[in-house]
């Protein structure tokens, strides 16, 4: 794994995480994460937002 790859993807993710966490930052319900798995061998960047006030959940992964 390319460490140049991985630091884009993870600033990828952070860049909307960021922006969807603003658009809830009122809320009292809000949590997220951002968080790297691994699943067949494949490694993923994955944030995740979810805010109960207003009944949404966000994801998006991107392969590292
Ligand atoms: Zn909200």
């Amino acid at each position: 794994m390319e460490d140049g790859r991985r630091a884009a993807v993870i600033a990828d993710l952070v860049g909307s995480f960021e922006t969807y966490l603003a658009e809830h930052r009122v809320c009292d319900g809000l949590a997220g994460r951002i968080v790297e798995v691994t699943e067949n061998d494949v490694c993923w960047g994955v944030a995740w937002v979810e805010c109960v006030d207003c009944n949404v959940q966000w994801e998006r992964r991107l392969a590292v």
